[in-house]
């Protein structure tokens, strides 16, 4: 009768729904096949950012970092550090003692870095950052030691010595003026003279990658990998000088940030690109620039995973067909929310309360949805994560014309670092996209600011000997 071709109705409808949202999360499943392409071209895109000839329309830059060794646990002193460009900002005091029982000891204090600061003036910037060193001073009752300063500066770095870096571009969050094309290190000794306060000696700018590879390096000697997956994503490695085409000399090594997040810039991953990544990217504050990043890190997931509820919600599929102010809130999914979302244990009710808690009124099969199309998103990023840093290990076990190695990657970021799935995931993919390594990923505890304070030491033991 009339009922049962009314329940046939809806659940044609209902099969058919679940048949189109099946088909727009596929798209973010990509097969071994398409993974190992990935790595192939980010082997590319390494080369080419190592030789002259391509160095400069290389969209994998490559940048050498003047770090030659990992530590070696005669670093010793009092370091500040500061910590511009992750999740937080923070200013430093590090302790590092040599000898036989070598210890680190951290003090350290967390400051805001307001939006109309991060997209202000460099010389406003720069001021806020001077400003909270010396809070940071007063508050440590250090306001007239002149300290050695280690600057985690974690952006793209043309470096032509430890102390002098030209910012290439921002990335993430950042969009501060007249920046751009000048040395940072330059612009915060101009900050500290501007104040008239107090003195401090500049003595290097690291990438996190880097401070993140020589904290893990200080505790596990075969750490020769810098990663983070958290806001934004990169990695860093010990290239043999040989390779690194746009460096004099050809003995021993040099850590080269790789600044991976512009993968894909010259259009190499268009085709697993999907409309919701082109429309994060149109939408950014740098269109066109760091697409890997965009599919990778927490800084952008969920803008992915917005943009994928807002056009199911259009379809109908999702929040009774109800697209409310809060989904078209840039930045509303975190990654802590997305970590919680995706989390095994979490029972739907719990999902619900959390999308409710983001102002969003979802239904019982929404939540279901949201679940589902998080887990596609972060599964795709782990796993392009994993492809790219086969690549890395690959070219590493080939430049020492070896069968097998056996590597350790410090690791750190709140993507990797909170996320219930993702560094499992990664894991699993670098161990199927290399299978001649045995990858062993280490996290770094407060890598930025220890590991920017050990290069300090390095720094500073450098200029003795030069000096004698
Ligand atoms: C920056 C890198 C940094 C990475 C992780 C990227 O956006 O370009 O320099 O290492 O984020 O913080
Ligand atoms: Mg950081």
């Amino acid at each position: 009768g009339k009922g049962a071709a009314m329940v046939t109705a809806v659940a044609y409808r209902l099969a058919d729904q679940s048949r189109q949202i099946a088909e727009t999360l596929s798209e973010f499943r990509l097969t071994t096949e398409q993974l190992l392409e990935v790595k192939k071209r980010m082997r590319i895109e390494i080369q080419n950012g190592l030789s002259k000839s391509t160095q400069d329309s290389a969209t994998v830059k490559m940048l050498p970092t003047f770090v030659r060794s990992t530590p070696d646990g005669t670093e010793n002193g009092d370091f500040l550090a500061l910590d511009l460009g992750g999740t937080n900002f923070r200013v430093l005091l590090v302790k590092i003692r040599s000898g036989k029982r070598r210890t680190v000891e951290m003090h350290n204090k967390i400051y805001a870095i307001p939006l109309e600061v991060m997209q202000g003036t460099g010389e406003e910037l720069f001021d806020h950052i001077v400003q909270c060193i010396s809070d940071f001073l007063d508050y440590m009752g250090m306001k007239n030691t002149r300290l050695p300063l280690g600057f985690t500066f974690s952006f793209p770095c043309r470096q032509t010595s430890l102390d002098a870096g030209i910012l290439v571009t921002w990335t993430k969050g950042f969009k501060a003026t007249d920046c751009e094309g000048e040395d940072v290190v330059g612009l915060l000794r101009e900050g500290i003279k501007r104040r008239e306060e107090f003195d401090l000696d500049v003595v290097a700018v690291v990438n996190d990658t880097v401070g993140t590879m020589m904290t893990c390096a200080y505790e596990e000697p075969t750490c020769e990998i810098g990663l983070i997956a958290g806001t934004g994503s990169n990695a860093c490695y010990m290239e043999e000088m040989r390779n690194i085409e746009m460096i004099e000399g050809d003995e021993g090594r040099m850590c080269v940030n790789m600044e991976w997040g512009a993968f894909g810039d010259n259009g190499c991953l268009d085709d697993i690109r999907t409309e919701y990544d082109r429309s994060v990217d149109d939408f950014s504050l740098n269109p066109g620039k760091q697409r890997y990043e965009k599919m990778c890190s927490g800084m952008y997931l969920g803008e992915i995973v917005r943009n994928i509820l807002i056009d199911m919600t259009k379809k109908g599929f999702l929040f009774r067909g109800q697209i409310s102010e809060t989904l078209k809130t840039r930045g509303i999914f975190e990654t802590k929310f997305l970590s919680q979302i995706e989390s095994d244990r979490l029972a739907l009710l719990q999902v619900r309360s959390i999308l409710q808690h983001l102002g969003l009124d979802s239904t019982c099969d929404d939540s279901i949805i949201v679940k589902e199309v998080c887990g596609a998103v972060s599964h795709r990023a782990a796993q392009l994560c994993g492809a790219g840093m086969a690549a890395v290990v690959d070219k590493i076990r080939e430049n020492r014309g070896l069968d097998h190695l056996d590597i350790t990657v410090g690791v750190d970021g709140t993507l990797y670092k909170l996320h219930p799935h993702f560094s499992r995931i990664m894991h699993q993919t670098v161990n199927e996209l290399a299978p001649q390594c045995n990858v062993n990923f280490l996290l770094s505890e407060d890598g930025s600011g220890k590991g920017a304070a050990l290069i300090t030491a390095v720094g500073c033991r450098m200029r003795q000997e030069m000096n004698n």
